[in-house]
């Protein structure tokens, strides 16, 4: 469960900074087998979705965690 922590964490770096190859992968090899860390990156991506739409200037050119 530890595991979550460390991938939920990365996936909130994500939104402020480019996560390494590493990163990725392990952030790749853990979504797919875990719908609690799937639901969080849906929650912090809806969440900057809304934060750039109230802000209108906020996210151009951000590095997005990969469908
Ligand atoms: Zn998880």
């Amino acid at each position: 469960m530890g595991k979550c922590k460390n991938i939920t964490r990365l996936l909130s770096d994500a939104l402020d900074r480019p996560l390494t190859a590493g990163e990725w992968v392990s952030v790749g090899l853990h979504l797919p087998t875990c719908s609690g860390c799937r639901n969080y990156r849906k929650h912090i991506g809806l969440l900057r979705a809304a934060s750039r739409e109230v802000s209108g200037l906020d996210g151009a050119g951000e590095v997005r965690p990969e469908e």
